[in-house]
């Protein structure tokens, strides 16, 4: 049998810039200045300046981020959230910490992202803000949703976690909404070496009460005074240093995994189509997910040949146990989640692989 295909395969992603983080590492070791270094303001700033926006704090995780943002802006305790249901469930779980009630919304049945038209109906008195999700690394319909965001006055924000480097209408990830929440979660596109995250936004205001609320509340300059009951949530120097190393790859690895993408959409069997892209968006193929009507027969068929697979989500946040007090009927999520398959798209796979994944597809399901 051939080589097995991970579906991620973190340590090849990382064996391209092994010299730079061993340098990296070895600099924090020496100045021990492992929490608020050097590295993470150099960082942000890069960070920012690659989003296109004009701020960045870097934070704990991508699920804070999102959280940080809410309490930024006094969204809380008697407000509600609108977030679709095809979400990974932390979404959905950084609104309810930062004491709102997330309102669960279908998606479009093509690029199964937020539907707009559904986030407008969804819209009630105490609407306060639409958690736009870049899912798959595709970006929202940004003008779309955005209007609706204008229309009643509401926050937008970005889950930007899947979609480092993706662009809608030239635009990119972290600079259309209100503010954006990224996450370095070792798989991401960008992926640090353990858990990571970061706020962007052009919001200088934003940006100062979430660094604030990071750091327990303290104020800048003094931090035996707590303006506000803040929390821990910042952003390693290590992980800072690794991120900083890595950027300069980000759109190589993005230009990569579009040319995967592409190949994919030349090989697959008709039973297996990718999900669809509108022309205005430019994706960062975070996820390389196709719908098929045999699943069952298609993942049995990858396992035979050694290929890994992942479904993302096999249960949409809204059909959760956990989110049981926020239930909906959302048919076109819920049809899809029975559909969707996700098949490897790592940077460091070649057209090859792409070319046996497909060749294994089409033995079952034409
Ligand atoms: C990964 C992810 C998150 C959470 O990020 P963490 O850094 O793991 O907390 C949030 N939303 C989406 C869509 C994600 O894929």
């Amino acid at each position: 049998m051939n080589e097995p295909i991970p579906f991620l395969d973190v340590v090849g992603v990382n064996s391209d810039v092994r010299e730079e983080l061993d340098i990296a590492w070895k600099a924090v070791l020496q100045h021990g200045r492992f929490v608020g270094g050097p590295e993470v303001g150099m960082f942000e700033e890069q960070f920012a300046s690659y989003c296109e926006a004009s701020e960045c704090v870097g934070v704990g995780n991508g699920t804070d981020a999102l959280e940080l943002i809410l309490t930024a802006l006094s969204i809380g305790a008697g407000d509600e959230v609108i977030v679709p249901a095809n979400t990974f469930a932390a979404t959905a779980e950084a609104v309810c910490s930062a004491g709102a009630r997330p309102r669960f919304v279908d998606v479009e049945p093509g690029t199964l992202l937020i539907d707009p038209d559904a986030a407008d109906a969804a819209v009630n008195s105490r609407t306060a803000a639409i958690v736009g999700v870049h899912l798959f690394g595709q970006m929202i319909d940004v003008p779309r949703v955005a209007a609706v965001a204008r229309r009643h006055s509401l926050a937008l924000l970005e889950d930007a976690a899947q979609a480092h480097g993706a662009r809608f209408a030239g635009r990119r990830a972290g600079s259309v909404g209100t503010a954006a929440a990224f996450s370095f979660y070792p798989g991401k596109n960008l992926g640090a070496l353990g858990d990571a995250g970061a706020v962007v936004t052009h919001d200088r205001s934003v940006a100062d009460r979430v660094r604030r609320l990071a750091n327990h509340g303290s104020a800048p300059g003094n931090r035996h005074v707590h303006r506000e009951r803040g929390r821990n949530s910042r952003l390693d120097s290590i992980q800072a240093a690794a991120l900083s190393a890595k950027l300069p790859m980000l759109d190589d690895d993005n230009r990569r995994r579009s040319a995967l993408m592409e190949a994919y959409a030349a090989l697959l069997p008709a039973s297996c189509a990718p999900v669809a892209v509108s022309p205005e968006a430019q994706s960062a193929h975070h996820l390389a997910v196709v719908r098929t009507a045999q699943r069952e027969r298609a993942v049995s068929a990858l396992d035979s040949a050694g290929i890994g697979w992942g479904v993302h989500y096999p249960v949409p946040c809204h059909l959760q146990p956990a989110f049981s007090a926020f239930r909906e009927q959302l048919p076109t999520v819920e049809k899809a989640a029975e559909q969707i398959l996700s098949l490897p798209i790592s940077p460091t796979l070649g057209q090859a692989d792409v070319a046996r994944i497909c060749e294994a597809l089409r033995g079952v399901t034409s």
